[in-house]
């Protein structure tokens, strides 16, 4: 047959049924193409077929396997999640025992209930921390108000024991006010403590920035504490480096605290020895200063167990401690937290019976020189005639505080006027001349701030020193709002009222 490529099938048939002459035939030829054909379709089927099914079976094995790697993954995960739900605090009343990897629903339902617990202990830690903040903040309303109460009588103790003292009187007599000013004294220094620690645990303590001289501070630390050691046989020695910038900047009341504290203790906890104060220069960089203060001594020593507690409130060393050398236990956590302010940490090396070792390193900024030193040599301001003839309003209304610094400013030879509450006090300036004002805060009528807030509206220049009794900061903050130049705490240091009012009367 011509070109056409018979089915082999057909071709065996016709070759053994019929013979060359009948593939000539024209229709015959037709019929065998269309058999020829149907063959062929027939085997192309077939084979197509064949070829699918088993394209199938390949591909359902491969579905097969990815299948079940995903369903052992995620009966691995379910395991986890149940293994980490167990690890959870769970709920009381909630098992998880019970819990099956197999029941997604039950999974999701104990989740949710979990959920809606933490949710619950969120809302309710954040209600306790807002009533800790309330009465954090009611702790240190009532510090701030107990403050005054117990100040205004204590200037008055303060201020009339320092007085009598002054006076002629027997030895007895002496030495009952020696013990009256000495626990007076202890009672200022507590009243402090409190305050200042409550002002620094509510995170109200921020650290000035002024130039001071470094090395001075330290040499008025050593001279404040002298007598106190020469009592004891103790000798006070200062090593101070060359390389400390003579003026650095910083909060010098609060570095003068620090290093206060620690000399102080190191003078009560040492007999006939010595305390060693150093500062050393550490490293300089880039206009600052890194600096290490050390104070030692060869006292009592603190033994290692006792070394971590000390830096606890209201925690001693030893019970029989107050008793011996009185004290709060309050000086060196005020220490620490005042040094955690600049970044840094109190450190202690010490052995019972062996002395101690407080230091720590400082980085400040270096200042330029002081233009004047007039705060610090401000001793010659003391010569008792400088305040003869300075003008000064007393605004007090309490008649023994009253009394008190009348006692003191007419020793300084002042002309003194008294105005019994703040309204008084603005008739009076507003009729007379006054080279100061001391102005007391809390009065019947009109208190300081008012005061001090009319006299501003009319007169911009005479110097108001506040009186305030409660030593907070938002006291101090808000009597320099209201236009007031500075302030004295009391019960007051007399030195510290003098220069004050030296400091306003004389400036130019
Ligand atoms: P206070 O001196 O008011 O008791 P501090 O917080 O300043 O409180 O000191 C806590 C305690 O640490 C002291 O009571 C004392 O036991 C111990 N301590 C502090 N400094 C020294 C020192 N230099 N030598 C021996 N013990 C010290």
């Amino acid at each position: 047959m011509n070109n056409t490529e018979l089915h082999r099938l057909l071709a065996k048939q016709i070759s053994k049924y019929l013979s060359e002459d009948y593939l000539t035939h024209e229709k015959f030829q037709s019929f065998v193409k269309a058999v020829n054909d149907s063959y062929l379709n027939f085997e192309r089927d077939k084979e197509l077929f064949e070829h699918s099914s088993q394209l199938n079976e390949k591909e359902y094995a491969e579905v097969n396997a990815k299948l079940k790697k995903e369903i052992k993954q995620r009966r691995l995960s379910v395991e986890k999640l149940i293994e980490a739900i167990r690890s959870l605090e769970v709920q009381e009343g909630l098992h998880t025992e019970s819990l099956d990897s197999n029941n997604l629903l039950s999974l999701v339902d104990f989740l949710q209930i979990q959920i809606d617990n933490r949710k619950q202990i969120e809302i309710e830690l954040r209600k306790s921390k807002e009533a800790a903040e309330q009465a954090t903040q009611a702790k240190s309303e009532f510090l701030s108000m107990m403050s005054h109460e117990i100040r205004t009588p204590l200037n008055a103790i303060v201020g009339l024991t320092y007085l009598m003292q002054q006076e002629e009187m027997s030895e007895n007599m002496a030495e009952n006010l020696k013990i009256l000013q000495f626990s007076t004294d202890n009672l200022h220094v507590l009243i402090n403590d409190i305050l200042d620690f409550s002002k620094i645990e509510a995170g109200k303590v921020e650290l000035e920035r002024i130039s001071f001289d470094f090395k001075q501070l330290i040499s008025n630390i050593k001279k404040a504490n002298q007598v106190k050691a020469e009592e004891k046989g103790n000798k006070i020695r200062l090593m101070i480096d060359d390389d400390v910038p003579n003026v650095v900047i910083g909060d010098s009341l609060r570095l003068g605290q620090i290093i206060s504290n620690l000399v102080s203790n190191a003078v009560k906890f040492t007999r006939n020895g010595s305390i060693t104060v150093e500062l050393a220069c550490l490293r300089k960089f880039d206009n600052r200063v890194a600096m290490e203060v050390s104070v030692a001594d060869t006292g009592i020593g603190i033994p290692l167990e006792k070394q971590a507690l000390i830096f606890e409130k209201f925690t001693q060393a030893n019970s029989e401690t107050t008793r011996q050398f009185g004290g709060t236990g309050l000086g060196l956590v005020i220490t620490k937290k005042l040094l955690e302010l600049y970044d840094s940490e109190i450190q202690l090396e010490s052995e019972a019976g062996k002395g101690a070792k407080f230091f720590f390193t400082i980085e400040l900024e270096i200042g330029s020189e002081l233009k004047n030193k007039a705060s610090e040599g401000s001793n010659e301001l003391l010569n008792e005639n400088t305040l003869k003839g300075v003008r000064i309003l007393l605004v007090e209304d309490y008649p023994i505080n009253i009394k008190v610094a009348t006692k003191f400013l007419e020793r300084w030879q002042v002309e003194l006027d008294v105005a019994e509450n703040g309204l008084i006090a603005t008739e009076k300036h507003e009729k007379g001349r006054y080279d100061v004002i001391l102005m007391d805060i809390q009065m019947p009528v009109m208190d300081g701030y008012s005061a001090a807030e009319k006299i501003r509206e009319v007169d911009s220049e005479v110097p108001i020193i506040a009186l305030t009794a409660s030593a907070t900061f938002t006291n101090q903050d808000r009597a320099f709002i209201v236009g007031m130049n500075d302030y004295v705490t009391k019960p007051f240091n007399p030195k510290e009222l003098y220069q004050k009012i030296a400091k306003y009367s004389f400036r130019d």
